[in-house]
């Protein structure tokens, strides 16, 4: 199991989240982020630092974005890991 972060994501890239995983599970492309299933330890530290609520345990991702379980598990593969805090998209 991991956490799985999905639409709300979209455009925020305020990237507190990844200041707090213990485990660099976060990648990025150009506009959201990804945690990679392999890495992550379900610990939840990112959970409320997204401002947009977009982070949820895989077990309880809602209905509509379901096919973001596999789409961060996908793009985690390809996508370079972020560590650090960058300037906000919006
Ligand atoms: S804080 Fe939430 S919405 Fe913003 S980049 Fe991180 S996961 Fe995405
Ligand atoms: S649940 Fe924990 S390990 Fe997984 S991405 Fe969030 S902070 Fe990192």
């Amino acid at each position: 199991m991991s956490h799985v972060v999905t639409e709300p994501c979209i455009d925020c890239k305020n990237t507190m989240c990844v200041t707090v995983c213990p485990v660099n599970a976060f990648h990025e492309d150009e506009r959201m982020l990804v945690i990679d299933p392999v890495e992550c330890i379900d610990c939840g530290a990112c959970v409320p630092e997204c401002p947009t609520k977009a982070i949820f345990p895989m077990q309880r991702v809602p209905a509509q974005w379901k096919s973001y379980i596999k789409l961060n598990e996908e793009k985690a593969k390809v996508l370079p890991i972020i560590t650090e805090l960058k300037t906000p998209l919006s």
